[in-house]
């Protein structure tokens, strides 16, 4: 082997154990669980949920209430706020070099309202991470862009499906779109966001990890937006172009399981108040998080055995 190519493998080898050090963090160590709970890199994660926040989803959809309802924006840790309604989640983090909205619902009207109560404005916005292109997730990207030129961050494979989730002719110009491939980490002000590629409920599906200081220590946040469905429906399937679902969620289920969290940030609030803990607290245990997983991917797997085209 000659010097240059040594070299060169060795500077791979370098690469690949920064890489490695830099999502060691976001994974979690299952070798360490305790009777207590778990331990993984220095943050214990209770296997009973522990609140550290008023802050609760809510389930007002089994009364009047729509996807759409109002509920009051709110203080969810530090500086992490819930700017949603009833059915779609939208967070915001202020983080003191602008503000930064994981996923911004279908209606951005209500967002941008919710964004002002809490004494903040939506031009102050500098950075959107999109979980995946669907509508109720990407479609305040329009509005919130055309006030305040934020950047908006997606998976490569949702940038041009991007269309189909805001509505057509719904691209702004100037709209900015960075594609992710998972993997990286993009530094907001104070905070860094980490991207894990989870496809499966879209090809685009991407968890967001982030450490956010609080009252009671710093607690890793996971924004998980639909990541842990794949939509088992055939028409879906076929509108979506996207048969590869099956294959791709099989992966992707247990890559979540190995993620680390504290707080776990829904697509939906039903996410939480009917599938993880029912008082709706964000602060969901180990168990709580596994079982959730594991009865979503029941589900699918009964609807790939009627359907193995989409395995
Ligand atoms: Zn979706």
């Amino acid at each position: 082997m000659n010097k240059k190519s040594c070299i060169s493998q060795w500077m791979a080898i370098v690469c690949a154990w920064l890489f490695l050090l830099n999502i060691g963090s976001v994974f979690h160590a299952q070798s360490n669980k305790t009777t207590e709970g778990f331990t993984a890199n220095g943050i214990s994660v209770p296997s009973k949920s522990i609140s550290y926040t008023s802050f609760h989803y809510w389930d007002k959809l089994d009364g009047q209430g729509t996807a759409i309802t109002v509920i009051e924006p709110q203080k969810i840790y530090g500086e992490l706020y819930y700017v949603g309604t009833a059915g779609f989640c939208s967070y915001l983090l202020n983080t003191g070099d602008g503000l930064l909205l994981f996923d911004t619902t279908g209606e951005e009207e209500i967002l941008s309202k919710h964004i002002e109560k809490l004494g903040f404005a939506a031009k102050d916005v500098k950075w959107i991470f999109d979980t995946h292109y669907h509508n109720d997730h990407a479609g305040g990207n329009y509005g919130i862009v055309t006030k305040s030129k934020a950047k908006i961050y997606i998976h490569e494979r949702g940038i041009e499906r991007l269309e189909l989730g805001l509505g057509k002719g719904k691209i702004p110009d100037g709209f900015e779109v960075v594609g992710l491939k998972g993997g990286e980490t993009i530094t907001c002000g104070k905070y860094k966001i980490f991207v894990i590629y989870t496809p499966g409920h879209s090809q685009d599906s991407c968890c967001f990890s982030v450490d956010i200081p609080g009252e009671h220590g710093t607690k890793k946040a996971l924004v998980m937006g639909d990541a842990s469905g794949v939509l088992c429906d055939v028409a879906w399937q076929k509108k979506e172009g996207y048969e590869g679902g099956g294959r791709d969620y099989r992966k992707t289920i247990p890559l979540m399981k190995t993620l680390e969290f504290d707080l776990l940030l829904a697509g939906h609030p039903w996410q939480i108040v009917k599938e993880t803990n029912t008082d709706g607290n964000p602060f969901v245990s180990r168990e709580d998080y596994y079982r959730f997983l594991d009865n979503r991917y029941k589900l699918t797997d009964k609807f790939l055995k009627l359907h193995p085209k989409y395995e």
